[in-house]
Protein backbone atom coordinates (compact mmCIF):
# COMPACT_ATOMS: atom_id res chain seq x y z
CA UNK A 1 0.00 0.00 0.00
CA UNK A 2 1.12 3.72 -0.89
CA UNK A 3 1.61 5.60 1.99
CA UNK A 4 0.66 9.21 2.24
CA UNK A 5 3.88 11.49 3.05
CA UNK A 6 3.97 14.23 5.67
CA UNK A 7 7.04 16.54 5.39
CA UNK A 8 7.64 17.96 9.03
CA UNK A 9 10.12 21.06 9.06
CA UNK A 10 11.28 22.01 12.21
CA UNK A 11 13.32 25.54 12.79
CA UNK A 12 13.33 28.71 14.75
CA UNK A 13 12.01 30.44 11.58
CA UNK A 14 12.98 33.74 13.40
CA UNK A 15 11.87 34.79 11.15
CA UNK A 16 10.89 32.12 8.18
CA UNK A 17 12.19 33.32 5.11
CA UNK A 18 12.33 32.73 1.06
CA UNK A 19 15.11 29.67 1.52
CA UNK A 20 12.38 28.04 3.87
CA UNK A 21 9.83 27.65 1.52
CA UNK A 22 11.69 27.60 -1.43
CA UNK A 23 13.24 23.99 -0.49
CA UNK A 24 10.52 23.16 1.55
CA UNK A 25 8.70 22.86 -1.56
CA UNK A 26 11.21 21.18 -3.86
CA UNK A 27 12.00 18.52 -1.40
CA UNK A 28 8.01 18.10 -1.01
CA UNK A 29 7.87 17.34 -4.83
CA UNK A 30 11.00 15.26 -4.73
CA UNK A 31 10.02 13.16 -2.05
CA UNK A 32 6.47 13.04 -3.08
CA UNK A 33 4.67 14.82 0.33
CA UNK A 34 1.30 15.80 0.02
CA UNK A 35 2.05 18.10 2.80
CA UNK A 36 4.42 20.24 4.61
CA UNK A 37 4.38 21.08 8.11
CA UNK A 38 6.27 24.05 9.52
CA UNK A 39 6.95 23.50 13.35
CA UNK A 40 8.31 26.62 15.21
CA UNK A 41 10.38 25.30 17.98
CA UNK A 42 10.03 26.84 21.15
CA UNK A 43 13.91 27.29 21.42
CA UNK A 44 16.33 25.13 19.50
CA UNK A 45 17.72 22.59 22.04
CA UNK A 46 21.71 23.24 19.86
CA UNK A 47 21.46 27.31 19.55
CA UNK A 48 21.22 27.86 23.37
CA UNK A 49 19.79 31.04 23.19
CA UNK A 50 15.89 32.49 22.70
CA UNK A 51 14.76 33.43 19.14
CA UNK A 52 14.40 37.01 19.46
CA UNK A 53 11.07 37.33 17.73
CA UNK A 54 8.50 36.10 20.32
CA UNK A 55 6.29 32.86 19.65
CA UNK A 56 3.17 34.62 18.44
CA UNK A 57 5.16 36.74 16.31
CA UNK A 58 7.00 33.89 14.59
CA UNK A 59 4.11 31.58 14.35
CA UNK A 60 2.33 34.79 12.34
CA UNK A 61 4.67 35.36 10.21
CA UNK A 62 4.76 31.41 8.88
CA UNK A 63 1.41 31.71 8.71
CA UNK A 64 1.91 34.84 6.00
CA UNK A 65 4.74 33.29 4.22
CA UNK A 66 2.99 29.65 3.47
CA UNK A 67 -0.88 31.56 2.99
CA UNK A 68 -0.64 30.80 -0.48
CA UNK A 69 0.48 26.72 -0.33
CA UNK A 70 -2.06 24.49 -0.05
CA UNK A 71 0.64 21.84 0.39
CA UNK A 72 1.83 24.13 3.36
CA UNK A 73 0.57 24.06 7.15
CA UNK A 74 2.17 25.09 10.38
CA UNK A 75 1.38 23.31 13.64
CA UNK A 76 2.12 25.38 16.89
CA UNK A 77 3.07 21.76 18.84
CA UNK A 78 6.19 22.46 19.75
CA UNK A 79 5.36 25.94 21.17
CA UNK A 80 3.01 24.61 23.49
CA UNK A 81 5.24 22.44 24.87
CA UNK A 82 7.54 23.52 27.73
CA UNK A 83 10.91 24.03 26.06
CA UNK A 84 13.15 22.75 24.71
CA UNK A 85 11.64 21.23 22.11
CA UNK A 86 13.01 17.37 21.20
CA UNK A 87 12.45 16.60 17.57
CA UNK A 88 12.07 13.05 18.31
CA UNK A 89 9.04 13.53 20.48
CA UNK A 90 7.67 15.85 17.44
CA UNK A 91 8.25 13.06 15.16
CA UNK A 92 6.03 10.47 17.35
CA UNK A 93 3.18 12.92 17.63
CA UNK A 94 2.65 13.36 14.30
CA UNK A 95 3.33 9.28 13.21
CA UNK A 96 0.50 8.76 16.32
CA UNK A 97 -1.47 11.83 15.30
CA UNK A 98 -1.24 10.79 11.49
CA UNK A 99 -2.05 6.69 11.68
CA UNK A 100 0.40 4.44 10.50
CA UNK A 101 -1.21 4.93 6.92
CA UNK A 102 0.88 7.98 6.95
CA UNK A 103 5.18 8.40 6.52
CA UNK A 104 7.02 11.18 8.17
CA UNK A 105 9.42 12.77 7.02
CA UNK A 106 11.61 15.39 8.78
CA UNK A 107 13.50 17.83 6.92
CA UNK A 108 16.87 19.90 7.98
CA UNK A 109 18.71 22.04 6.11
CA UNK A 110 22.70 20.92 5.21
CA UNK A 111 24.15 23.29 7.78
CA UNK A 112 22.43 20.61 10.28
CA UNK A 113 24.44 17.92 9.48
CA UNK A 114 27.41 18.52 11.70
CA UNK A 115 24.66 19.42 14.49
CA UNK A 116 22.69 15.78 14.50
CA UNK A 117 25.13 14.10 16.25
CA UNK A 118 24.24 15.94 19.13
CA UNK A 119 20.27 15.47 18.63
CA UNK A 120 18.36 13.71 21.43
CA UNK A 121 18.44 10.04 20.77
CA UNK A 122 19.68 10.71 16.90
CA UNK A 123 19.82 7.08 16.16
CA UNK A 124 16.06 6.32 16.93
CA UNK A 125 15.32 9.34 15.14
CA UNK A 126 17.14 8.03 11.89
CA UNK A 127 15.41 4.99 12.48
CA UNK A 128 11.80 6.34 12.99
CA UNK A 129 11.99 8.53 10.24
CA UNK A 130 12.82 9.63 6.94
CA UNK A 131 15.45 12.08 7.41
CA UNK A 132 16.05 14.44 4.72
CA UNK A 133 18.82 16.59 4.47
CA UNK A 134 18.47 19.12 1.74
CA UNK A 135 21.04 21.37 -0.13
CA UNK A 136 22.39 24.76 1.11
CA UNK A 137 23.98 27.88 -0.27
CA UNK A 138 27.52 27.97 1.74
CA UNK A 139 27.42 24.76 2.80
CA UNK A 140 29.11 21.62 1.84
CA UNK A 141 26.88 18.98 -0.16
CA UNK A 142 25.51 17.32 2.48
CA UNK A 143 27.68 13.93 3.25
CA UNK A 144 26.98 11.34 6.12
CA UNK A 145 29.72 9.04 5.20
CA UNK A 146 31.98 10.11 8.36
CA UNK A 147 29.02 9.17 10.50
CA UNK A 148 29.39 5.34 9.54
CA UNK A 149 31.28 4.32 12.77
CA UNK A 150 29.28 6.50 15.12
CA UNK A 151 25.77 5.25 13.58
CA UNK A 152 26.49 2.18 11.11
CA UNK A 153 26.30 1.84 7.96
CA UNK A 154 22.60 0.75 7.59
CA UNK A 155 21.74 4.30 9.29
CA UNK A 156 23.86 6.45 7.02
CA UNK A 157 22.77 4.62 3.61
CA UNK A 158 19.19 5.97 4.39
CA UNK A 159 20.45 9.68 5.27
CA UNK A 160 22.60 9.56 2.00
CA UNK A 161 19.47 7.87 0.40
CA UNK A 162 17.26 11.09 1.71
CA UNK A 163 19.70 13.79 0.67
CA UNK A 164 17.71 15.82 -1.85
CA UNK A 165 19.03 18.22 -3.81
CA UNK A 166 17.51 21.56 -3.29
CA UNK A 167 17.72 24.76 -5.14
CA UNK A 168 20.54 27.18 -3.43
CA UNK A 169 18.99 30.04 -1.94
CA UNK A 170 21.51 32.77 -0.20
CA UNK A 171 19.03 33.10 2.36
CA UNK A 172 19.51 33.05 6.35
CA UNK A 173 17.38 34.05 9.16
CA UNK A 174 20.97 35.48 11.16
CA UNK A 175 21.56 37.53 8.31
CA UNK A 176 18.08 39.39 7.69
CA UNK A 177 18.14 39.86 11.67
CA UNK A 178 21.68 41.77 11.38
CA UNK A 179 20.18 43.91 8.08
CA UNK A 180 16.79 44.79 9.33
CA UNK A 181 18.93 45.52 12.39
CA UNK A 182 21.08 48.09 10.29
CA UNK A 183 18.22 49.03 8.37
CA UNK A 184 19.34 47.35 5.10
CA UNK A 185 17.04 45.95 2.47
CA UNK A 186 15.66 42.13 2.48
CA UNK A 187 13.15 42.62 0.21
CA UNK A 188 14.53 40.02 -1.67
CA UNK A 189 14.77 37.22 1.26
CA UNK A 190 11.75 37.60 2.62
CA UNK A 191 8.61 37.44 1.44
CA UNK A 192 6.12 40.47 0.72
CA UNK A 193 3.82 39.67 3.84
CA UNK A 194 6.48 39.12 6.43
CA UNK A 195 8.19 42.29 5.53
CA UNK A 196 4.93 44.45 6.10
CA UNK A 197 4.56 42.35 9.09
CA UNK A 198 7.74 42.90 10.33
CA UNK A 199 7.54 46.85 9.90
CA UNK A 200 4.26 46.99 11.03
CA UNK A 201 5.22 45.55 14.30
CA UNK A 202 8.80 46.72 14.52
CA UNK A 203 10.38 43.87 14.74
CA UNK A 204 14.16 43.01 14.95
CA UNK A 205 15.14 46.60 15.24
CA UNK A 206 17.69 45.60 17.59
CA UNK A 207 19.38 42.10 17.85
CA UNK A 208 18.23 41.28 20.98
CA UNK A 209 14.57 42.09 20.71
CA UNK A 210 12.28 39.15 21.99
CA UNK A 211 8.36 41.41 22.17
P1 LIG B 1 19.81 31.07 11.45
O1 LIG B 1 20.50 31.89 10.40
O2 LIG B 1 19.32 31.90 12.61
O3 LIG B 1 20.56 29.83 11.83
P2 LIG B 1 18.17 29.74 9.50
O4 LIG B 1 18.08 30.66 8.33
O5 LIG B 1 19.11 28.58 9.40
O6 LIG B 1 18.46 30.59 10.80
P3 LIG B 1 16.26 28.14 10.86
O7 LIG B 1 14.91 28.50 11.30
O8 LIG B 1 17.27 27.88 11.89
O9 LIG B 1 16.72 29.28 9.83
O10 LIG B 1 16.20 26.93 9.84
C1 LIG B 1 15.24 25.90 9.89
C2 LIG B 1 15.71 24.81 8.95
O11 LIG B 1 15.76 25.31 7.62
C3 LIG B 1 17.11 24.31 9.27
O12 LIG B 1 17.13 22.90 9.06
C4 LIG B 1 17.98 25.00 8.24
O13 LIG B 1 19.12 24.25 7.91
C5 LIG B 1 17.04 25.10 7.05
N1 LIG B 1 17.32 26.23 6.18
C6 LIG B 1 17.27 27.54 6.52
N2 LIG B 1 17.57 28.31 5.46
C7 LIG B 1 17.85 27.47 4.43
C8 LIG B 1 18.25 27.67 3.05
N3 LIG B 1 18.47 28.88 2.57
N4 LIG B 1 18.43 26.57 2.30
C9 LIG B 1 18.25 25.33 2.82
N5 LIG B 1 17.87 25.07 4.09
C10 LIG B 1 17.67 26.12 4.89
Amino acid sequence: MIKRKVALFGGTFDPIHIGHTTVALVASERIGADKVVFIPAKRSPLKGFLPSGSDSHRLAMITLAIAENKKFDVSDFELNKPAPSYTLETVRRFQSDCGPDSEIDWLIGADGVDDLQHWYCIEDLIDSCNLCTMYRAGCDRPDYGKFEKLWGPRRVEKLQRNVIMTPLVEASSTEIRRRLAAGEDVSGMLHKAVVEYIRRHKLYCNENQTD
